[in-house]
């Protein structure tokens, strides 16, 4: 008889996810099979589920990019892991290596990626498989569960950063503190950025503050970006934005300080995707507008150390596979402080 697992499924974009038993996969040359541990839940596998974007998913879907287990057989090839080792599994499921984005560095960018989650199956099941190239490795003394936002949230923030060039001792805007947010806000200050957060939720700003964000910045008040640059003396030399709403990403401009970077992280999806921005400001400030699309292999690596050395840790509440859609009903609603993470094992 054929191995199953259970796995929440996507058949039908809208219809919400639905537990089944399914055929378990093999590795294929290259791959290993995982035994998920746990697996975070992402503002964009509920954009993946609500068919946000395009195109929209491989259906039918098995969710999840935020994913750690262990390592349970390896496919034919496969030097780099061990059975039984833990193993993280990031959004860039695979990338072509080849391209000139892949040689240049670039791989976030290769037009042939795969990613997982969505056009191939993730980690909202008991296994999965993936090509054990682009996994990361975790150490033996991690919490396994406060670890896997770090392969999405982590990974893509801690990038995000870096992309606005912002210096030790300078000033660092996060807008937006959910769960890509609120791991930014640790990385920021982990990195000797000072953290000015900005959200539209009292309850989400008073998290940014316990972990140590300096200034707060409520967006539904007055002139948010006039009252960043006072509070921060001029501006933020960066600022990331992982807010869902585009009116965010108009504001993250007029909080800079002039010469400084935003790195556009959240994508609220097709019917929300266009915005307006002042010409001129950007042209005599010397603004600096850049897109930043999760992490390299050499990110994740370097955001799995931050997280492995206790400089940075998610904010988590676990729970079982079954609630997923009213996690997702509560992702929604802005409900969710820091991440949920699904206990799979
Ligand atoms: P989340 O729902 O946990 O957090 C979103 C936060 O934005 C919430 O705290 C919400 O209150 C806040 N927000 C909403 N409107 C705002 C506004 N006008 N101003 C300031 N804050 C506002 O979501 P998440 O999991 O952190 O993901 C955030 C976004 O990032 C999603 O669109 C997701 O798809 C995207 N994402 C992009 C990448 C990438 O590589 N570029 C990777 C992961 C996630
Ligand atoms: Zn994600
Ligand atoms: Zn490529």
């Amino acid at each position: 008889m054929n191995k199953t697992m259970k796995a929440a499924v996507l058949r039908r974009i809208g219809a919400g996810l639905a537990i089944e038993t399914v055929p378990r996969p093999d590795p294929g040359p290259g791959e290993v099979l995982v035994r998920v541990k746990a697996c975070g839940v992402c503002h964009s596998d509920l954009h993946a589920v609500e068919g946000d974007w395009t195109p929209h998913p491989t259906l039918p879907l098995i969710p999840g990019h935020e994913v750690t287990g262990h390592v349970e057989a390896l496919g034919e090839g496969v030097a780099d892991f061990n059975k039984g080792e833990r193993i993280g599994v990031p959004w860039m499921f695979w990338s072509c290596g080849i391209c000139e984005f892949c040689l240049q560095g670039m791989e976030t960018i290769c037009p042939r990626t795969e990613a997982t989650g969505y056009s191939k199956p993730g980690g909202y099941a008991e296994f999965m498989v993936a090509p054990a190239a682009f996994c990361g490795h975790l150490p033996e003394h991690v919490d396994m569960h406060a670890m896997a936002p770090i392969l999405c949230a982590g990974v893509t923030t801690y990038r995000g950063i870096k992309r606005t060039g912002a210096r030790p001792g300078q000033w660092l805007a996060v807008i937006g503190i959910g769960g890509l947010g609120h791991i930014a806000v640790q990385y920021a200050k982990a990195m000797g950025l000072r953290v000015a957060a900005v959200d539209v939720l009292t309850e989400k700003l008073n998290h940014a503050k316990r972990l140590g964000a300096e200034v707060l910045i409520d967006a539904r008040e007055g002139d948010p970006g006039a009252a960043l640059r006072e509070k921060s003396g001029g501006g933020a030399h960066g600022a990331i934005v992982t807010a869902v709403s585009p009116r965010a990403f108009e504001q993250s401009v007029t909080m800079l300080r002039p010469a400084g970077t935003v790195s556009y992280i959240g994508l609220p999806g097709r019917d929300a995707d266009q915005i307006r921005l002042s010409i001129s400001s950007i042209v005599n400030s010397e603004i600096t507008v850049r897109g930043s699309n999760v992490g390299t292999r050499q990110d994740l690596n370097e955001a799995i150390a931050f997280a492995a050395n206790g400089l940075v840790k998610a904010d988590i509440k676990t729970q079982p596979l079954e609630n997923i859609n009213a996690i997702f009903a509560r992702m929604k609603k802005g409900e969710i402080t820091g991440r949920v993470v699904l206990d799979i094992s």
